[in-house]
């Protein structure tokens, strides 16, 4: 019965790498790391009913537990290669498994990501995937370096992810921009490898921009300033919520997968010719200050209050 069912996973996801020595069907995998190179890894878990909604298409469940991992890598400048697949399932659902493994099949191709082995198992709805990466040594792009006179930069746009579930919890239709940035969430792999050797810091942006940008700098020991005006909103955004609710959304809805750096502001220019082959701008929305913590500013300089309730209000 398991092992259909990762026959099933198997003959969907097969993505072939050459340096994979040895994949599904031994007790590991093995593979090559090219030399001069690091191994970046990381894992990530989404629960039924904490993570997802409960009535979440398989297909898009199989994109997202990529996604928010391959995002993860894009954080740190590096090329994704392989990925483990831990499923735990409440029953042996041949038929969600299959559509599962179709939308993770369909990011996987993109990004050229084998997978290369996971576990399966029988209890409440949940997934971890392992992402396993390359970076060329010493190149990692980290949450520490952010320097005090750096600009703080953040891809694309902001609040979509949050502002579709929002309405989905409101029992309103999101337009489907907004639900396909909540659903099939586009990991920024190739900005985050334009961004080496010019990134001070990088974060990608789960929990919503705050949180994030906070732990940047935290780990970096400074402080930020975002000016409210420049958060980048996509029409599908502005068109559904005033303004007060956008930037909050923007600000502090999660679910982005949008990358969030700090480098100098004397590197704009630069900045924007390497992304553009990667077809996703970057804004300038603020600056890294000396002390700590975050301030959201007005168009006028003057700190906007943003109340821990209005935080809150859109948490998950
Ligand atoms: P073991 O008992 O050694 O853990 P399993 O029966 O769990 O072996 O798995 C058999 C093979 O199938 C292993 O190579 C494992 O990596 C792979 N595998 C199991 N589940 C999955 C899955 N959900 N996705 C991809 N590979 C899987
Ligand atoms: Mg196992």
């Amino acid at each position: 019965m398991e092992f259909d069912l990762i026959d099933a996973i198997r003959a969907r996801v097969n993505i072939a790498r050459d340096d994979v020595v040895l994949g599904v069907g031994d007790d590991a995998a093995l593979t090559r790391l090219a030399p001069g190179r690091q191994l970046v890894a990381c894992a990530d878990t989404l629960v039924a009913g904490v993570h997802f909604p409960l009535d979440t298409a398989p297909e898009d469940l199989g994109w997202k537990s990529l996604a928010v991992n391959l995002s993860d890598l894009a954080a740190m400048g590096a090329a994704a290669a392989w990925a483990l697949l831990a499923l735990t399932l409440p029953r042996a659902d041949v038929r969600f498994v299959e559509s599962f493994a179709d939308g993770f099949a369909a990011l996987a191709r993109v990004h050229e990501v084998a997978l290369v082995g996971g576990d399966t198992t029988q209890g409440s709805l949940s997934i971890t995937v392992t992402a396993l990466g390359m970076v060329p040594a010493g190149e990692a792009l980290t949450r520490g370096g952010a320097r005090v006179g750096d600009g703080v930069f953040v891809t694309g746009t902001l609040g979509d992810a949050g502002g579709a579930l929002h309405q989905l919890q409101n029992h309103a239709t999101p337009a489907s921009t907004l639900l396909a940035r909540l659903n099939r969430p586009e990991p920024r792999l190739a900005e985050g490898m334009a961004l080496r050797g010019i990134a001070n810091a990088c974060i990608d942006v789960s929990d919503g921009l705050l949180a994030d940008l906070g732990h940047v700098c935290a780990a970096s020991s400074v402080g930020a300033e975002l000016d409210a005006e420049a958060l980048p909103l996509s029409p599908a955004l502005t068109a559904a919520f005033d303004p007060a609710t956008c930037r909050e959304l923007a600000l502090t809805g999660g679910d982005d997968y949008e990358l969030c750096f700090t480098a100098p502001v004397s590197r704009e220019t630069e900045i924007a010719a390497k992304l553009e082959p990667a077809g996703c701008r970057a804004t300038r929305i603020g600056r890294i200050v000396a002390g700590a913590g975050m301030r959201v500013l007005d168009a006028h300089g003057n700190e906007i209050e943003m109340t821990r309730a209005g935080w809150e209000h859109f948490s998950r």
